[in-house]
């Protein structure tokens, strides 16, 4: 299964990087990043819960340095993903979903706010002085957006019947039930 994901991965960083895909950070406006692919990917084969939010896979990343981009953001100068969890369920297409989604956390720079707009949206909020971890900024689902988008061309995914469409407020929303 982790041999299915890590080609899938494969697939995309190819895409990304022949056709120098743009992915949003908060530094510039949209840049060109390589998909990182050097982390090990593990396998979740039950659902794991937190706070009430089923949990579609968990990222990893270390970040050391960082940024101040406004009064109570701060952005990590880049992202050290150290490994990923993703959840396999029944319907393959959800699955990657999931990966996805935790796709879009390796190539979205982490940020740290002060004030968190959405407290359900960050699962795995940890306080770090003043600062809480933002999983799932605006650039997440952007980038999301242009993920899903790349997969589907790759015929990697598809929409499910009730999915939203790309704009990232849909996503957010569409999102909202497995985060993390
Ligand atoms: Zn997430």
């Amino acid at each position: 299964m982790t041999d299915k994901l890590i080609e899938v991965r494969r697939k995309l960083a190819d895409y990304i990087h022949k056709k120098r895909i743009c992915f949003h950070s908060p530094l510039n406006k949209q840049k060109y990043t390589e998909l990182p692919v050097e982390y090990p990917i593990y396998c979740l084969d039950s659902k794991m819960e937190h706070k009430n939010i089923d949990i579609g896979g968990i990222t990893y990343s270390n970040s050391t340095e960082w940024v101040q981009i406004t009064s109570d953001i701060q952005v990590a100068i880049k992202n050290n993903i150290t490994s990923m969890y993703v959840l396999i369920s029944n319907d393959w297409n959800r699955t990657m979903y999931h990966f996805i989604h935790e796709i879009s956390h390796t190539i979205t720079l982490n940020e740290q706010h002060k004030n968190i707009d959405d407290i359900r949206l960050q699962p795995f909020a940890t306080e770090n002085g003043r600062y809480t971890a933002c999983h799932h900024p605006i650039t997440f689902y952007r980038n999301l957006a242009i993920l899903l988008r790349i997969a589907k061309e790759l015929k990697l995914w598809c929409p499910s019947a009730d999915f939203p469409g790309f704009k990232p407020e849909s996503l957010v929303r569409f999102d909202s039930f497995t985060v993390s």
